[in-house]
């Protein structure tokens, strides 16, 4: 992916405010009509979250080439905030107007902002996203689950084991390195909406990696399909955007804060999202449990625990599922009270919840502000995980939802 970097990039270009609110607003008008609208990102969109370009002018593969340092400042992923490009994607993807997100970028921001994983194909992996190699269990992350590529840069072993009963499989990451063959679903999945696409427009990409610039490339190509590349440098696929207006010199953010005014649409603040289960066993002679396992939207294990301490108890659970033990002493309903550390990529504090014993199995949703640094806690008015909400229910929850 590296090598087709140029030594001394091409210098970026930024048209001016008017320029950009023009077709930002023919841009609108084509997403607000079209049936199938579909977006590609790359690397562009994340650089205003502190996380560097490939081929910019400070690109990672620029920077290597002129055989200097990658930039000291740059954010960790884990850290860094989804900007106003992935927010606008979030509120586009929750009122139905994008159909469908085909990602370059392994930082994993698209899914942590919103963006559903039936949305969304990542085709170089997700560095917070790991799998088994057996059962093929996938575990997101709230660390970097990248292996050590020690040996080779072909052994994806991350060094842990899969937790699905029975299954002790090996975990490997979802990173494509540089000769490798991307998974075949999300490439699949890209495919098909490439075709289906009547318009697809990019975002803070180069194009210039295949076999991912094939998406644009089949919606550009096909009859009813229209482009619209927003990149600062110019690329491959640039004589097949539909228009002049269509072709857009700018930061993505720039663009897309004007696509938004132009559709009346507001860019929603991000929020961290966290779903909790938290289940209680009764056991024999008064030796019961409480169970707490984070899980993503999907159901998929999501590591973003530190610890969990139970009032009254002496140590706290610092593994997964995080497993405490309580008793009864003939008392009809306890409230048990827990107190969650979190991993601390966004300085969270630690917040309590309460559980009743009566209820054997609740999903908790927890909801963080990076900016005002608060929790919220939203226990669903149900009990059995049956009942758990759909995806959609779920963003609709909170001040920043649709
Ligand atoms: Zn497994």
């Amino acid at each position: 992916m590296a090598n087709s970097a140029p030594k001394v990039a091409e210098a970026e270009r930024f048209e001016t405010d008017r320029a950009i609110s023009l077709k930002a607003k023919d841009i609108a008008n084509l997403i607000k009509h079209s049936k199938h609208f579909i977006v590609f990102t790359g690397a562009g969109v994340s650089t205003s979250a502190g996380i560097p370009d490939f081929r910019g002018p400070d690109g990672v593969w620029t920077l290597r080439k002129q055989k200097r340092d990658a930039p000291s400042k740059a954010t960790s992923t884990l850290q860094a905030i989804p900007t106003p490009t992935h927010m606008a994607l979030v509120k586009l993807q929750n009122r139905g107007l994008l159909k469908y997100l085909v990602s370059q970028n392994c930082d994993g921001l698209h899914r942590k902002s919103g963006i559903a994983p039936e949305m969304i194909s990542e085709l170089h992996g997700n560095s917070n996203r790991e799998y088994c190699r057996d059962c093929g269990k996938e575990y997101i992350r709230d660390f970097r689950a990248v292996a050590p590529y020690t040996k080779t840069v072909t052994d994806h072993r991350t060094g842990r084991k899969c937790s699905m009963p029975g299954c002790n499989g090996v975990l490997l990451d979802t990173i494509i390195n540089f000769g490798e063959c991307l998974f075949e679903q999300p490439l699949k999945l890209a495919r098909e909406h490439g075709k289906k696409a009547d318009f697809c427009l990019v975002l803070g990409s180069s194009l210039t990696v295949p076999p991912a610039c094939t998406i644009p490339e089949i919606a550009g190509k096909s009859k009813r399909g229209k482009l619209g590349i927003c990149n600062l440098q110019s690329t491959p696929l640039d004589h097949l955007v539909d228009g002049e207006s269509m072709r857009v010199f700018a930061r993505t953010d720039d663009l897309m804060i004007a696509v938004m005014g132009h559709l009346c649409l507001e860019i929603p603040q991000f929020v961290l999202r966290r779903q909790l289960t938290v289940k209680v066993v009764m056991g024999e002679r008064d030796r019961n449990q409480v169970i707490l396992q984070g899980v993503d939207v999907d159901g998929t294990p999501s590591t973003f625990l530190k610890s969990v301490r139970l009032e009254g108890s002496r140590r706290p659970a610092v593994t997964e599922p995080f497993t405490l033990s309580f008793r009864m002493d003939g008392q009809e309903e306890l409230r048990l009270k827990l107190e969650l550390e979190f991993m601390g990529n966004y300085l969270e504090p630690n917040v309590e919840i309460v559980h009743s014993t009566q209820c054997s199995e609740r999903l908790y949703l927890l909801e963080y502000s990076p900016y005002t640094r608060e929790w919220q806690v939203v226990a669903k008015d149900y009990c059995e995980l049956s009942e758990v909400p759909t995806f959609l229910d779920f963003t609709e929850i909170g001040a920043n939802g649709p």
